[in-house]
């Protein structure tokens, strides 16, 4: 696969990254995963928006333009023959000999884009998936896209050898904060579809947004607010949301079944809407 790394085009096995990385040796870096469906970037503005956001946020920033970012992904995606996949972006805050300040660090930021190939079209109808819960115990700034995703990685790894296809977190009050990569939402017991707010806890998903359009679209009313355990026991649906999944629906959480067993209506219709809208 053709890539970009180090601020220049190369093949995988080729690449090379130094190990005085700060992104290496510190998770001093931010990333964004875009899909490609079919010569379309899915919300594309939306991650690189949220990509610049981000290294303001913890305080750099990159030279390139998004129309530099956009012709490179672009000769990635052509010169791998890709027609289905997902375009990985890492932008660390640079090389230089370990040392924990940045302060006076003659920095340049590391551009790496990576593309991965999906064997096929992105299904419509897909089956739901068992969830569980544990606690949040990330850092306080989970708002911010960074590389440091250890309780991510750890929470998911302990999903999946159980049989979980994600991990949900829970803050000190037991209210959801989110899922390990994505979004959670319920379509609680008055119809009305429920997601927490943007108050710091949670990352700002970008298909979150689209969802909330495709939600006004379809006139579903949504209200964004924290999600207990009662609502989940109460809930008709859940489901997560995140760029490389869309909508997934959920169909336990924990030991509680919801919609006994079965794939909801409202999830299968805004994954439908989600697809044909970047169709
Ligand atoms: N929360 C977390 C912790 C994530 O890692 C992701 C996926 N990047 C999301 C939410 C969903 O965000 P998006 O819809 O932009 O992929």
């Amino acid at each position: 696969m053709l890539s970009y790394v180090n601020n220049k085009f190369c093949f995988l096995d080729k690449a090379k990254i130094s190990v005085n990385d700060r992104g290496y040796q510190f998770g001093d870096a931010v990333y964004e995963v875009i899909l490609y469906r079919n010569g379309q970037f899915l919300d594309l503005e939306g991650h690189l928006k949220r990509l610049r956001e981000s290294m303001s946020r913890i305080d750099f920033e990159l030279t390139f333009s998004d129309s530099a970012i956009k012709t490179i992904i672009k000769r990635l995606v052509t010169e791998n023959n890709l027609k289905y996949g997902s375009i990985y972006i890492q932008v660390s805050r640079g090389e230089y000999s370990r040392d924990h300040s940045y302060f006076n660090m003659p920095l340049n930021p590391i551009l790496v884009i990576l593309t991965k190939r999906i064997k096929e079209n992105f299904k419509v109808i897909i089956p739901g998936i068992k969830v569980f819960t544990t606690l949040d115990n990330r850092w306080s700034n989970p708002d911010i896209k960074t590389t440091q995703l250890l309780p991510n990685v750890l929470a998911k790894t302990k999903g999946m050898k159980n049989g979980f296809g994600e991990a949900i977190f829970l803050d000190e009050n037991s209210y959801v904060t989110e899922g390990s990569s994505s979004n959670f939402w319920i379509l609680n017991k008055n119809d009305i579809l429920n997601t927490r707010s943007l108050d710091g806890k949670i990352l700002a998903g970008i298909t979150r947004d689209s969802i909330l359009r495709c939600a006004k679209d379809k006139k579903i009313k949504v209200v964004e607010k924290k999600i207990s355990l009662d609502d989940i026991q109460t809930c008709k649906e859940a489901f997560i949301t995140s760029a490389s999944s869309f909508v997934t629906p959920v169909v336990q959480v924990d030991e509680m079944i919801i919609n006994n067993g079965f794939v909801g209506e409202f999830s299968n219709l805004l994954r439908k809407t989600y697809l044909e809208l970047n169709d």
